[in-house]
């Protein structure tokens, strides 16, 4: 079960490697109303992300610890680290991730010597966003891992979700999208075993 660690709007209170064992961490990256809370619940099946939605922390990164076992057998070394950052893009298309993003993003994802996988999201829904190319071409020339999954993939028929997915990977010019639900569960398996293969490395 995940345990809340802190609420960052400062890289000044990014929870530093004693606090976090120094394990690897992953964060999740997406536009706002992209499915990110209703993701990290269905990964970590609590109600633990909405923490990241209330008033104050919508602006921060929300950092979890996640241990595996539970009760007496909890390991005090965490398995991973969660990291959701702020969502992007609500406002304004238009609007480049860097104007709109707090100032400590692009510290935390340019010197987070932690960080070992960046998650993005992408909606299956509509079409290819301007503000996810930035963010994963910002990735790929930070050479920073990451691995775009397509959420809501439940609301299309399986025809239509292959051309969004293939629209996407075009678009983004990524190799693969893992699509996703945090209704139905699809894919949810595949991504914790992406996560677990990060975690044991
Ligand atoms: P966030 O702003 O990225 O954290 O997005 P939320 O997780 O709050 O989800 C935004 C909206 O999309 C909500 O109305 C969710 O119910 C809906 N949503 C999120 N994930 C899914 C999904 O896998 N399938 C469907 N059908 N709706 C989803």
């Amino acid at each position: 079960s995940p345990v809340f660690l802190l609420s960052a709007t400062d890289v000044s209170h990014f929870p530093t490697k004693a606090k976090t064992f120094d394990v690897p961490e992953i964060a999740f990256l997406g536009r706002s109303n992209v499915g990110k809370s209703s993701l990290i619940n269905s990964l970590i099946g609590s109600k633990e992300a909405h923490v990241s939605s209330t008033p104050g922390r919508t602006r921060a990164i929300n950092f979890f610890a996640l241990h595996e076992g539970a009760g007496e057998k909890k390991k005090i070394r965490p398995t991973l680290i969660f990291a959701d950052l702020p969502g992007y893009g609500y406002a304004k298309i238009s609007r480049s991730i860097s104007s709109e993003w707090p100032t400590f993003i692009e510290p935390y994802l340019a010197n987070r010597e932690t960080l070992a996988l960046c998650i993005c999201l992408v909606d299956t829904n509509i079409p290819p966003q301007p503000n996810d190319t930035q963010l994963i071409t910002y990735l790929k020339q930070s050479q920073r891992p990451y691995l775009v999954v397509g959420t809501k993939s439940d609301r299309i028929s399986g025809n239509v979700l292959s051309k969004s997915i293939a629209a996407l990977k075009r678009e983004h010019e990524v190799d693969e999208i893992l699509p996703i639900s945090a209704k139905t569960d699809a894919g949810i398996k595949t991504l914790w075993s992406r996560l677990m293969a990060v975690a044991e490395d």
